[in-house]
């Protein structure tokens, strides 16, 4: 537990109320990208929370449509009723989801996404009579929710340990770094096949026929710092997945719904799943929701089986929450904003390499659209990670915070070496002064 906490760093998962409003400011007011605190201060969230205020805060269409759906009716269980949001969320998202993804299932959070996405998985094979497969494969820093199940496919072993002996059969294979563990003179599409072969090798050693799926966030987020994959990666662990009988689960709960500059974050690396997770922007936090996304394959081996997945939650398809994601949805494309999402996202990058590009504790600045990671080291040109026991990116929050700034500070290990990074991820509202404001306050802080 002590290690847990060391490794936790200044993040924000540890939420005791009462205790927590000694400790920070109490948010009063959100206005745009801007958060003012009860004592007038305000802020920038430049990472929209955890990567979940994609449109910022007081959206007047948002907190419109949610007045209306109060109005009609807030609640009705789905044991009951259906509601008109959620199924035109539900046909929002599946006109646009890719490759052969046509079912969605809504539920309340990231977790709960990525948790029915896992039961429904081992469900299909259960019904094709292939219950002998019980065991998921996922990569080394990643992570996928909190609840036991997302847990144990999670990359963070600090996070698993002390609820080892509960957890469901997971193995974790090697990520795809970047930079890290490349070999001298490794094309990317050598590395990415020689990362992505990992995969086979494992199938190999444990038997395919055990294995349910493969489990990945395309872009990592709150683990590795907006770390995206090479070309090439995930074409060949889709084509692994494929030829070895297995399912493929996309986790885009962070970087999914535009976040990286389309909709989906595996559109960029010509792939569909099996199964997506997404959550976080689909909402943009006006409403707690998430979406687990399936194919016709796997939605109609259950219908034609036993017609009945074994899952539920009270909240699910909640119709509040439904208006509130369709609007938002609805939003990003009246207002053309996955364009502003590629525009700013360039001029961020742009920004934070002319400002921090030379610093001498700046290993990477790295990510797509508007999901950025800072990697701080102790050596830029050496990549030498810093002392774990400076928690840099807690330091760094904090100093942000001083200065009016919303970052996330991000406390992975990046093969059981200290990758710390600050994540980015503002509102698609944002302009080229938010831009600037953004980078000299965190140039500042670090
Ligand atoms: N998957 C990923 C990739 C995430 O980033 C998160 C949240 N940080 C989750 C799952 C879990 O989502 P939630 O916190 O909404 O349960």
């Amino acid at each position: 537990l002590r290690q847990a906490r060391e490794c936790s760093r200044g993040s924000m998962t540890h939420v005791f109320h009462r205790q927590l409003k000694a400790a920070m400011p109490v948010a009063a007011k959100g206005d745009g990208p801007y958060i003012v605190d009860t004592e007038g201060k305000k802020y920038i969230d430049a990472s929209g929370g955890a990567a979940v205020s994609c449109l910022g805060h007081s959206h007047p269409r948002v907190i419109q449509a949610i007045k209306d759906q109060v109005d009609q009716i807030a609640f009705a269980h789905t044991g009951f009723f259906t509601s008109e949001p959620a199924e035109q969320l539900a046909d929002h998202l599946v006109s646009r989801a890719p490759g052969q993804i046509n079912h969605v299932y809504f539920v309340s959070g990231g977790s709960e996404a990525v948790e029915a996405s896992l039961k429904l998985a081992r469900q299909y094979f259960l019904e094709k009579g292939e219950g002998q497969r019980s065991l998921f494969i996922a990569r080394r820093q990643s992570y996928h929710g909190n609840t036991l199940g997302a847990l144990s496919v999670g990359g963070n072993e600090w996070r698993r340990t002390p609820f080892a002996p509960m957890l469901i059969d997971a193995e974790h294979v090697s990520p795809c770094y970047g930079y890290r563990d490349r070999q001298p003179d490794e094309s990317d599409e050598a590395y990415g096949l020689r990362v992505a072969d990992e995969l086979e090798s494992r199938l190999k050693e444990v038997g395919p026929e055990k294995v349910i799926a493969f489990v990945a966030e395309p872009v990592v987020g709150a683990t590795a710092g907006a770390l995206a994959p090479v070309p090439g990666y995930f074409k060949r662990i889709r084509e692994i997945c494929d030829k070895n009988g297995i399912l493929l689960i996309l986790d885009e709960v962070m970087c999914g719904m535009g976040r990286t500059g389309t909709l989906f974050a595996c559109e960029q690396d010509g792939v569909a799943p099996d199964l997506l997770a997404t959550a976080k922007g689909l909402g943009a936090g006006y409403m707690p929701i998430g979406a687990m996304m399936c194919t016709s394959e796997i939605y109609d081996t259950i219908r034609n089986g036993s017609g009945f997945f074994q899952h539920g939650h009270t909240y699910m398809g909640h119709p509040t929450a439904c208006a509130a994601a369709l609007a938002v949805q609805r939003a990003i494309e009246e207002d053309d904003l996955l364009a502003n999402v590629r525009t700013m996202g360039d001029k961020l990058d742009a920004a934070l390499h002319d400002r921090l590009g030379n610093h001498a504790n700046i290993g990477d600045i790295r990510g797509r659209g508007l999901f950025r990671g800072i990697e701080l080291v102790a050596d830029r040109v050496s990549k030498e990670p810093l002392d774990p026991g400076l928690k840099i990116d807690g330091l760094i929050k904090r100093e942000a915070m001083e200065r009016g700034l919303i970052c996330y500070p991000g406390g992975g290990t990046i093969d059981g070496k200290q990758g710390n990074h600050v994540l980015l991820a503002p509102p698609f509202i944002i302009n080229e002064t938010h831009v600037a404001e953004i980078t000299e306050k965190l140039g500042d802080s670090i």
